[in-house]
């Protein structure tokens, strides 16, 4: 999840703000609250994760937390070769509930992350969490425009699994049952615009994501290997310097496909971006070898034609 707010308006209204606060769903009180000191830092691929448990966050086991967002950003760093922030801003506040429930990044002030933890999240709950790991991706790409919502979720949905599968936390079959049964809600419906026009939730979180996968599969036929999706996030990620800056959908596509050497991002988004564009994903998934049993296991078979690219995307 991904909250805007105009910079100039933050400064105007942050100096006005009562001082008890036991509701964080304004993001400035999230501002406020991360600006006092950390109550830990959490070092990973040179940035640095300034956390601070909301009102002392009673209730939450501290080192179990820092451990579960050590192993977050240690995904994200996998993924984009370091860090993708030099500095962020992490406010847990505690809940109720046995898992994390909901995780929002902004950028507008400063890179920062909230994050809602259930009291009674245990270590297998923290382990399987994707929440976080989710909102650190949304770290890397500069803030778009609103109708670009569906690149900036599309990539984290994509992404996460994928960097957790490359850090060794899951498994790729994890990774493959995601996709198969998430994107077939990013299809396009009846009365579609493409996806800069049709801002649904299925659009947004998952048709954004089959625009990364299809994009994955291309930079790498196009390079023969050699360059991926992930050369072009990385690539954004360091011209830009994560999620502090605003760029256009025409730098995003442009420094990406700089990157790979390639059109790929710039021929997709022309096809997918004003109309509905629909994938043929069982097709897709049969190319690339996987597929859910009639028990709901995931099967490969790995001499389908896209196969090793298959592969390929998990293996670090
Ligand atoms: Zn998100």
């Amino acid at each position: 999840m991904i909250l805007r707010l105009a910079g100039a308006l933050l400064g105007l209204f942050m100096a006005g703000l009562p001082a008890a606060a036991a509701d964080f769903d304004d993001p400035r009180r999230v501002y406020l609250a991360l600006d006092r000191s950390a109550d830990a830092v959490v070092e990973s691929g040179g940035g640095r994760i300034r956390v601070v448990f909301a009102d002392g966050a009673r209730g939450l086991d501290r080192d179990r937390v820092l451990t579960w967002v050590q192993r977050a950003a240690g995904a994200v760093t996998t993924y984009f070769g370091r860090f993708p922030v030099d500095d962020v801003g992490l406010l847990v506040i505690a809940d109720g509930g046995d898992r994390v429930m909901t995780g929002t990044t902004f950028g507008f002030g400063g890179s920062a992350i909230r994050v809602i933890v259930g009291r009674d999240t245990g270590d297998e709950a923290f382990a399987r969490d994707w929440v976080l790991t989710h909102e650190m991706v949304h770290l890397a790409l500069p803030q778009m425009d609103e109708r670009f919502l569906w690149l900036l979720e599309g990539s984290a949905v994509y992404v996460e699994p994928v960097a957790r599968a490359l850090a060794s936390q899951i498994a790729p079959e994890s990774v493959w049952r995601d996709a198969l049964t998430g994107m077939p809600r990013g299809e396009p419906e009846a009365g579609d615009r493409g996806l800069d026009h049709t801002p649904t939730w299925g659009r947004t979180y998952w048709g954004g994501a089959i625009f990364c996968l299809l994009a994955d599969i291309a930079i790498r036929q196009q390079s023969a290997g050699r360059q991926s999706l992930r050369d072009a996030f990385t690539a954004i990620n360091r011209a830009s310097g994560g999620n502090t800056a605003y760029w256009s959908m025409e730098e995003i596509v442009a420094e990406g496909d700089r990157a790979t050497g390639t059109g790929v991002l710039a021929a997709l988004y022309a096809k997918m971006a004003a109309a509905p564009s629909p994938t043929d994903l069982p097709a897709l998934f049969a190319a690339l070898g996987v597929r859910l049993s009639d028990g709901g296991a995931v099967l490969f078979d790995d001499s389908a034609p896209l196969a090793p690219i298959r592969r390929a995307i998990t293996a670090n």
